[in-house]
């Protein structure tokens, strides 16, 4: 069978559930940009949509306008994105008694990058919330919030071993974490092996898989570096020579991401977490490619 086949249909009959992250817009050109993807998104009835927080809290007014303007325009349920940077611990828990008081009812709690990335070693506020861990207790604490947390299949860049990220996920669930949504991959092999490796360590909750259509491939190639994951020789190949063609770039990120998608569901993935960048066509186009449609009236999850 040719990749070609494995992607022409839905991979399975069963309905595949998605959830969309979103980034707070930071000019009006950008916001029309969001508000029109979430338009043509929202249909597709996202078990959640996420909504980041900039590094070092630099968002974190954009974030919940963001946020607040979900819950009072659309159906859909905002997750915020919280880190402990920069902040102490009684303004962290200030941020998420006002999410909740406006409606929000999950959290995606981060730690956060130091200022100058993972090069710099990350340094808590003096009084601040430690890891993720501290964050997810702090959510919990101040009300019974879903959590996710970040999960990494290629192991945290700062971590000594995957086992020990396994460790810091079993701690973030011990700590309240409901669901795991991973860095960003471009190999299936990566996350199925992750998501076995965490079955195989008791970890029970569900864990979506990040996935990032890729149109700019130098984008990609810097962000990844950023964060430890790896980018593939093929990949790579597949760009080459498209810098001045943005048409025939997204035309090769929707069949690579489609094809990702649909080996990822073939092994039983149930939950996806498309990394939108606030743009709605090549994630509607995969999500359309997997079966997942809006809901026949009256449906419901
Ligand atoms: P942690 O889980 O706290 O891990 C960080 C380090 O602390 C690891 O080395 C870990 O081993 C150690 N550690 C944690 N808990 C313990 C413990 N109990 N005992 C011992 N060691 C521990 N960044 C943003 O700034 N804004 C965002 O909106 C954002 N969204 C993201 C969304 C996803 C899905 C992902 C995967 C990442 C996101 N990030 C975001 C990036 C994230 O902040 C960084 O990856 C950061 O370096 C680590 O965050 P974490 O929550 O995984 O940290």
């Amino acid at each position: 069978m040719t990749s070609a086949a494995v992607i022409s249909r839905p991979p399975v009959a069963r309905r595949l559930n998605v959830s969309f992250e979103f980034f707070p817009p930071k000019s009006e050109k950008l916001e029309e940009q969001l508000w029109a993807a979430v338009a043509k998104l929202e249909p597709l009835d996202p078990t959640f949509v996420s909504v980041t927080y900039g590094a070092g809290g630099s968002t974190r007014d954009r974030t919940h306008r963001t946020v607040s303007r979900l819950i009072a325009e659309t159906r859909l349920k905002p997750a915020a994105h919280l880190t402990t940077v920069a902040a102490a611990r009684g303004e962290v828990d200030d941020v998420l008694r006002t999410y909740w008081e406006a409606g929000v009812r999950h959290i995606v709690a981060l730690r956060g990058d130091p200022p100058g990335g993972l090069a710099e070693t990350f340094t808590p506020h003096p009084d601040g919330y430690r890891n993720a861990t501290e964050l997810v207790a702090a959510a919990r604490r101040v009300a019974p919030f879903e959590v996710s947390v970040g999960v990494y299949p290629e192991k945290h860049p700062e971590s000594p071993s995957l086992a020990h990220d396994l460790d810091v996920l079993k701690a973030k669930i011990d700590a309240g974490a409901t669901r795991g949504i991973s860095q960003f991959f471009f190999e299936a092999e990566t996350f199925l092996r992750f998501r076995d490796a965490a079955a195989a360590a008791g970890v029970a909750i569900p864990i979506s898989p990040g996935i990032m259509p890729v149109t700019n491939f130098n984008g990609i190639v810097k962000m990844a570096s950023a964060c430890g994951a790896a980018v593939p020789a093929w990949l790579a190949r597949m760009f080459d020579g498209l810098d001045d063609d943005p048409e025939t770039r997204r035309l090769v990120a929707a069949a690579v991401t489609a094809e990702l998608c649909a080996r990822l569901a073939a092994e039983g993935v149930e939950d996806f977490h498309f990394y939108t960048l606030n743009r709605a066509d090549l994630t509607l186009a995969i999500c359309r490619i997997l079966g997942v449609r809006p809901r026949p009236a009256g449906e419901t999850a």
